[in-house]
């Protein structure tokens, strides 16, 4: 039976109702003081939000990624920020479908619990770009430590994390058959690893959102924190991909949401010329369309959800959620920044932070131009162009 998008109705009231407190004046000054929204995250966190995809035996809800995304969503449509805190809700699948026994025992409690936090992915670095395989940060296994060297940029809430994912070389590009071979996670404990071999220097952005760039110089990890099987770390990877990707196509799907009221309700109220603006169709059509793309990308969101809660593959269905959904609140964005006239650039309306917040949503975690070549390549079958 399709899922209807309004469907979830206890999740959603019982969200709405904890975002009511934090309202857009919260999240804009938190944005004007380039602050974090840790009294919001604590609270998300107390009333066991963040830990709906732990399952129940670790002390989660035990919940699947349809339930998770409309809580992003949300959290998005009422006008703030999942970014802030959504790495907390993915990252530990890593840990749940490779960890060990041990591994899950010793963090998805406390993870659940919010004694500790896992919101941190470190994949990307400066030299290498999308070309993950090109990785030059190294792990080498001496004795029972890995020593880490090498560098991550745009590495997200490591100042407001406790543990953080890795993703390193252990055998040299040159060594392996295939690239995608020879790297491997790790869970690095940030409170150790900051200020001995780890050096994070917070990068300044568009956005209010925390994020950083790192340097490993001899950081030593124990080898019990490898995820899983040494060299396999890039399709441990990439099967947390599906849910992050899906997870953050949820979170445009509640900023287009927000875009569309905000802007429907002032083009109602705007009187120009002695009437409502929204009368006009040259205002009415930008909205309409968005709209209608907005509903149109939600579909998308749920069918991917749906393969993923019924274990079958959905990376496709998950980059093409993400890509519509991304492009459907920009184009929400623009439509609702266009029609507040002047007012759309004075920060008390929300709409200029909620603008910046979705256009980050074109480039990360996967930008467009990638999912379109996905999709050339391994759907419609396109020789690989790189
Ligand atoms: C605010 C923010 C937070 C982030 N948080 C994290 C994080 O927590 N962890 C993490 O690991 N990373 C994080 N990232 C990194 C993000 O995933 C990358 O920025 C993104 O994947 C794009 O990589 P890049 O910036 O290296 O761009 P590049 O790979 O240098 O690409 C630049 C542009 O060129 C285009 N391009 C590149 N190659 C091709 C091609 N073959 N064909 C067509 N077009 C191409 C891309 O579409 C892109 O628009 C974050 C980034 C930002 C901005």
């Amino acid at each position: 039976m399709p899922l209807h998008p309004n469907s979830y109705e206890d999740i959603r009231d019982a969200v709405r109702a904890l975002c009511a407190e934090f309202p857009g004046e919260y999240f804009r000054q938190v944005d004007e003081a380039r602050g974090y929204p840790e009294k919001f995250v604590n609270a998300l966190t107390s009333a066991g939000w963040l830990a709906a995809l732990i399952p129940q035996e670790y002390g989660g809800s035990g919940l699947g990624l349809t339930e998770a995304s409309v809580i992003m969503e949300e959290i998005n449509r009422a006008g703030g920020n999942s970014g802030a805190c959504h790495g907390q809700m993915y990252n530990m699948g890593t840990l749940l479908r490779h960890g060990s026994e041990a591994q899950k025992q010793r963090y998805l409690p406390k993870i659940a619990s919010g004694e500790l936090r896992l919101q941190s992915m470190a994949v990307t670095e400066p030299t290498t770009g999308t070309d993950t395989t090109k990785i030059t940060t190294t792990a080498v296994r001496k004795g029972d430590r890995y020593v880490v060297n090498g560098q991550k940029v745009w590495i997200s809430r490591v100042q407001h994390s406790d543990l953080m994912i890795l993703l390193a070389r252990t055998t040299p590009l040159a060594e392996v058959k295939k690239k995608s071979e020879g790297m491997s996670i790790f869970v690095v404990d940030l409170r150790e690893a900051i200020g001995k071999g780890l050096t994070v220097q917070p990068i300044l952005n568009m956005v209010n959102h925390e994020t950083n760039e790192l340097f490993f110089e001899n950081l030593e990890i124990p080898v019990e924190n490898l995820i899983g099987e040494e060299g396999k770390g890039f399709k441990y990877i990439l099967d947390g991909l599906n849910a992050e990707r899906t997870l953050i196509a949820a979170e445009c799907i509640g900023d287009g949401y927000w875009f569309i009221d905000k802007v429907t309700k002032y083009v109602n109220e705007r009187i120009v010329f002695g009437r409502p603006i929204g009368q006009n169709q040259g205002v009415q059509f930008p909205i309409a369309k968005a709209f209608v793309n907005l509903e149109a990308a939600n579909l998308m969101r749920y069918k991917a959800c749906e393969l993923f809660d019924a274990h079958q593959p959905c990376g496709t269905e998950a980059n093409m959620a993400k890509m519509l959904a991304a492009d459907a609140s920009w184009e929400a964005a623009n439509a609702c920044l266009q029609f507040h006239g002047g007012f759309g650039f004075a920060c008390e309306y929300d709409v200029e932070r909620k603008f910046r917040e979705t256009r980050l949503y074109q480039v990360a975690p996967i930008s467009t131009n990638l999912i379109l070549s996905y999709v050339a390549e391994h759907v419609l079958g396109m020789p690989r162009s790189f």
